[in-house]
């Protein structure tokens, strides 16, 4: 994973972070179980797959999953260790994952139930991910639904077209272009992903069922290709401090008031100060625990859910545990100081930031 060493300090490129929006009931939470279950069955033994708040499809499976794409995608090899997706879909998580000049997200994934088209949260989607300007893929979801479709299980959707019949195929081709319809009426120039030629100009959909798993190969295939062939750059971290942004404020049974936080940049330890912003201003604290999920093999209740870990690098997600985070708010940066003397830098910094952002449960 390391890729160069520079002035004596490492750097790697790390998972792009993914989040999935779309309108309720078009397949979101199917979606990201298809995933995660593809990345647990794929996976080598003793990759991890499961953060905090988040999943990971390691570049093992993606290889793997890619494999039977090679006579369409000759030039796909997978550069990047993996894929980070956010485990909760939709924009409230969204909205969780800002940062300075805009997400957390790398890249997101707009289910629409292609039976019903696009819906008003589609729609709020769609205006969220233009506003935070981050680029997307659609997932034309639920083809198994259409009428005639012959369902192949977790086969390729340029395999399963290929075997429906002509009719089916027409259906479908109407409904894809009733979306590209719609993404026009939203300034979006878009097309089924094989036929498109520029991705950088126009948007890729890929026909899939969360459902049956026929397209998600070329969903992950996409978006991988997508993230090493075009953000590169944004997705090299290293060793400094890390940065990253507040998920979730969890109580914890044992552990008091945690912290669910996404990092996206550099190395978090034990015992590192940090800020985060609170209901009343910056809170500056250490790291007690670094908590990552207990592997499902090793499940042993009196043990808890959580493992302890000394070291987290990015791209992940963990929880952390500190003294004096009972204010601490969702969304809010994070920041490790790195030394005491720097403490005011941090805090003033923290707080120019949220000065613009309005927090869930503040009134509009
Ligand atoms: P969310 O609200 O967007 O998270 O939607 P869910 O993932 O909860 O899905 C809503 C309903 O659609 C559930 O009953 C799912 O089983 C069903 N569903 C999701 N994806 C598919 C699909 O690809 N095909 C079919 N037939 N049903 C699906």
């Amino acid at each position: 994973m390391v890729l160069e060493l520079s002035s004596d300090k490492k750097t790697w490129i790390r998972q792009p972070i993914i989040v999935v929006l779309g309108h309720v009931d078009h397949g979101k939470t199917t979606l990201l179980d298809k995933i995660r279950g593809t990345a647990v069955a794929k996976k080598e033994p003793g990759e991890i797959t499961q953060h905090v708040g988040a999943s990971v499809v390691p570049a093992s499976v993606l290889n793997k999953i890619t494999e039977p794409l090679k006579k369409y995608f000759p030039k796909l090899v997978i550069e990047i260790p993996g894929l980070l997706f956010i485990d909760t879909p939709g924009h409230e998580l969204f909205s969780n994952l800002r940062r300075r000049g805009g997400s957390v997200a790398d890249m997101a994934i707009l289910v629409v139930d292609v039976v019903e088209g696009f819906q008003p949260q589609t729609i709020e989607a769609l205006n969220i991910l233009k506003e935070k300007r981050v680029p997307f893929i659609v997932a034309a979801n639920k083809i198994d639904r259409l009428e005639g479709w012959k369902a192949f299980p977790d086969t390729p959707f340029l395999e399963s077209v290929k075997r429906q019949s002509p009719r089916t195929i027409s259906i479908l081709e109407e409904r894809i272009y009733q979306l590209v319809g719609k993404l026009y009426e939203h300034g979006f120039e878009s097309e089924r992903f094989d036929r498109v030629k520029d991705f950088r100009r126009t948007v890729a959909i890929v026909p899939i069922s969360a459902k049956t798993g026929e397209g998600i190969s070329e969903l992950l295939a996409l978006i991988a290709g997508l993230a090493q062939q075009f953000m590169k750059k944004k997705l090299v971290t290293s060793e400094d401090a890390a940065r990253g942004v507040v998920l979730e404020v969890k109580e914890e049974q044992g552990l008091g008031t945690t912290i669910d936080v996404i990092i996206y940049d550099g190395v978090l330890s034990k015992n590192d100060l940090f800020v985060v912003v609170g209901k009343n201003g910056p809170i500056v604290t250490r790291v007690r625990s670094l908590l990552m999920p207990r592997p499902l093999q090793d499940m042993r209740m009196h043990e808890g859910r959580f493992v302890q870990v000394d070291l987290v690098t990015a791209a992940t997600g963990v929880k952390i545990s500190a003294p004096g985070l009972e204010d601490a708010l969702a969304g809010s940066p994070f920041y490790v100081i790195p030394s005491e003397d720097r403490i005011q830098e941090f805090t003033r910094m923290v707080q120019e930031e949220v000065s613009q952002i309005r927090f869930k449960g503040e009134s509009d």
